[in-house]
């Protein structure tokens, strides 16, 4: 379990980050992290990921640093290499021999339908495409936690939702601990367990509940009446007008 007790971030000179947090992340748990721009969100994912020392309090995190995986919001592939490169990339850089490599990475491509694009290159993809790469980059170092900083903000609407569904389907079978922010309270309350919000500077915790959804989720359970209900509380929150 991660765990973070009296956690702060604060960035010398500007009196923002993140305030005192104290949270708890299970393993296998999927939370979104919600809260208005320079409410801390990035600042708590590289706190976690260990690339950002807290000013105070105490975090606990168990895993080896080659087991976190980030996914940011720009896929950041190398140009010059095909999908297939770009995804071997990883464990080529770790030593492991190039055909167990490409066999992994092909086993990737394949869970995220985008193997007959292994010979393209980044260009010529879309920006969908490119995310499913970025993602397949990931997971082929198999991440016990997976950090995701806005993943979905540069895609049209149908192509989140089908890749969110997709992660979702899939995450259930490998359970990583995935720590996602988004600016979607929509997407955000649909794809997670449980939802976090930072309101703030620095931020701090404003709200913190599970996902009233069941495990398996639908387009249909977002018109559900509990998670409209939770959507107007996140929304309310974060329009800064008041208490849940
Ligand atoms: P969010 O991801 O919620 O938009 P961030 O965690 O990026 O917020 O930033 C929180 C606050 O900390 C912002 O006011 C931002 O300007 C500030 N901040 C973030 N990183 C740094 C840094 N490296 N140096 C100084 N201030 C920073
Ligand atoms: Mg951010």
């Amino acid at each position: 379990m991660i765990r973070l007790e009296g956690v702060s971030k604060i960035y010398p000179g500007t009196g923002t980050g993140l305030g005192s947090t104290d949270l708890e992340f299970q393993p296998g748990e999927w939370v979104a992290l919600l809260g208005p721009s320079g409410s801390g969100k990035s600042t708590l994912l590289r706190l976690v990921a260990g690339l950002e020392s807290p000013s105070t309090g105490s975090l606990n995190q168990p895993h080896r640093r080659d087991r976190i995986g980030f996914v940011f919001q720009d896929a950041a592939l190398l140009p010059w290499l095909d999908v297939l490169e770009n995804v071997t990339l990883p464990l080529i850089l770790k030593g492991r021999d190039r055909k167990s490599a490409q066999e992994l990475a092909e086993r990737e491509l394949d869970r995220l339908r985008i193997l007959p694009h292994a010979k393209s290159k980044p260009h010529e993809l879309s920006g969908g495409i490119r995310m499913r790469v970025s993602i397949a980059r990931t997971l082929i170092q198999q991440p016990e936690l997976i950090l995701l900083d806005e993943p979905f903000a540069a895609l049209d609407e149908p192509i989140r939702i089908e890749l969110g569904l997709e992660l979702r389907e899939l995450f259930s079978h490998l359970r990583p601990t995935i720590l996602m922010v988004t600016h979607s309270i929509t997407e955000g309350l649909w794809l997670s367990d449980r939802v976090v919000v930072l309101q703030g500077q620095p931020g701090t915790v404003a709200l913190d509940e599970r996902s009233t959804l069941g495990p398996v989720r639908t387009l249909a359970g977002r018109g559900d009446p509990e998670f409209l209900s939770m959507v107007e509380r996140c929304f309310v929150l974060l329009k800064g007008r008041g208490n849940p």
